[in-house]
């Protein structure tokens, strides 16, 4: 990051200093909360081919004041230390907010996963987590990793297997890491979390009528537009499941290779289909190509969904950003001086510690199944059918009239593991709003929702130091 611009840590700290203000809490506790409690920084090599590959990794578990400590591991070749410290901030405060009894961590590796075979990713995500369990920063108890950019289930399974290799007849050793496929001790919806609690917060946020009206809209999700930037696994589904449950609009999309723009929607599915077919979503029947990929972010629209990395709105563009929402479904894509910008303009910045904080719940989810040794619904899917059934046949005998063997079916139906899991991060998204919204509404010195947020997160984690007995 040139010089102009604060670091992406940098800009987490600073918007920590800003909402610290308003908590009134010790000063020493605030610096203890703050800082990055361990930083591991690695380098390995791996033999690619004939050669060797010294790869520069990550591990940072930024807060221990619960156990596990618990965040994605990333592939790219913008990972930093800064960057990998900035997220895992971000992971602790994200934790707070949805109350999921976590500390903050991250990892990252400073590769291309595109550059490398399937055999040798497998190879240096293997070599990764015995350098991790080398120095006791992986376990279910300990430091839970989980997909991020660049890495997906394929990869948690790797660090599964690799973690069980290590540590034969651990019982809870499934609980190690998080995102892993379905049938290797995953759970159902977790994929698609991350975008279904953006969609879950989103329908929320909008619903609040007052609130709508400053920014000159009316309340409801339904056919609100949208532009997102980044189709990949946050991205898609935040708008898959925006257009399919919320009748919203995409009107924009913006990805690696250029953006575009369709003023009455595009069709997301056919889009994707487009561009598995010719490597790009530029000229899609219907659309218009934008100049540049960062055009999208421009765009006119009610909702912006940044979904891609970090600093992506900066004070350059900010002035020219026209949504009247943000929805950070990425971690940081607002620098810490854009947002004055926004704010200033009257743009209403949902903060991705909360906004994106989907992933998590889910992760946290799927850790307390494998504690718990069982799927979800196992225990009482069919009692609830039979509950249900009984019910309609005493409604039945009482009214003298037949219930339909549809409206039957889908009355009694038991619940599935996906609908315990959808349903918890239902009521987790739009908890975790009504409580930063409290805040928000309570303290009038705080102007935006990321203070608000910030503040929601510095209370809960201050108590549990509280209670931990270090600050009295
Ligand atoms: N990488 C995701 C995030 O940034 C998920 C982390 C997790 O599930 O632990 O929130």
């Amino acid at each position: 990051m040139s010089s102009k611009h604060p670091s992406f840590f940098q800009s987490v700290e600073r918007n920590f200093d800003k909402a610290a203000i308003h908590t009134g809490l010790p000063k020493g506790l605030l610096e203890q909360i703050k800082v990055c409690n361990a930083v591991y920084q690695m380098r390995f090599p791996v033999k690619i081919g004939k050669d060797y590959h010294v790869i520069e990794a990550y591990r940072v578990q930024h807060s221990h004041h619960r156990l596990p400590t618990k965040g994605g591991i990333r592939y790219s070749m913008a990972v930093n230390q800064d960057e990998v410290m900035a997220l895992a901030a971000l992971m602790t405060y994200k934790c707070a907010i949805v109350d999921v009894p976590f500390g903050g961590a991250k990892g990252g590796l400073k590769i291309d996963p595109r550059s490398y075979k399937e055999a040798d990713l497998q190879k240096i995500t293997r070599r990764y987590t015995t350098e991790l369990i080398r120095k006791n920063f992986i376990g279910p108890g300990i430091d839970v990793p989980a997909p991020d950019y660049g890495t997906g289930s394929r990869e948690m399974a790797w660090i599964l297997d690799t973690y069980q290799t290590f540590k034969n007849g651990e019982i809870d050793s499934a609980g190690c890491v998080t995102g892993k496929p379905v049938n290797q001790h995953g759970i159902n919806g977790r994929t698609e979390a991350t975008g279904r609690g953006v969609f879950y917060s989103l329908r929320e946020v909008v619903s609040y009528k007052e609130d709508m009206a400053k920014l000159g809209l009316t309340p409801g999700i339904a056919g609100k537009t949208m532009v997102v930037q980044g189709l990949g696994n946050v991205g898609y589904y935040a708008a898959k499941i925006s257009i399919e449950e919320g009748d919203v609009k995409l009107i924009g999309v913006s990805e690696y290779e250029g953006a575009i723009y369709k003023e009455d929607g595009l069709d997301l599915d056919a889009l994707m289909k487009h561009r598995k077919k010719t490597g790009s979503i530029l000229d899609f029947p219907g659309a218009k190509n934008l100049k540049k990929r960062e055009d999208a972010l421009e765009l006119e629209c009610d909702i912006l969904v940044p979904a891609a990395l970090e600093n992506q709105i900066t004070k350059e563009n900010a002035p020219r950003i026209k949504a009247k929402i943000i929805a950070e479904a990425a971690n940081g894509p607002v620098m810490a001086d854009a947002e004055d910008i926004l704010l200033k303009k009257g743009i209403m910045v949902i903060p991705d510690m909360y906004i994106n904080a989907g992933g998590v719940t889910v992760s946290y989810f799927e850790w307390l199944k494998n504690l718990s040794h069982m799927r979800f619904g196992r225990m009482q899917k069919r009692f609830d059918h039979n509950t249900y059934m009984n019910l309609m046949t005493t409604v039945e005998e009482m009214t003298g009239k037949k219930i339909g063997t549809k409206e039957k079916l889908l009355i009694t139906r038991g619940a599935e593991e996906i609908d315990l899991v959808n349903s918890g991060l239902e009521e987790t998204m739009v908890y975790a709003y009504q409580e930063i919204r409290q805040i928000f509404k309570k303290k009038k010195d705080i102007k935006d929702l990321r203070t608000a947020a910030f503040v929601s997160a510095l209370n809960k984690i201050s108590s549990d130091y509280m209670t931990l007995g270090i600050f009295p």
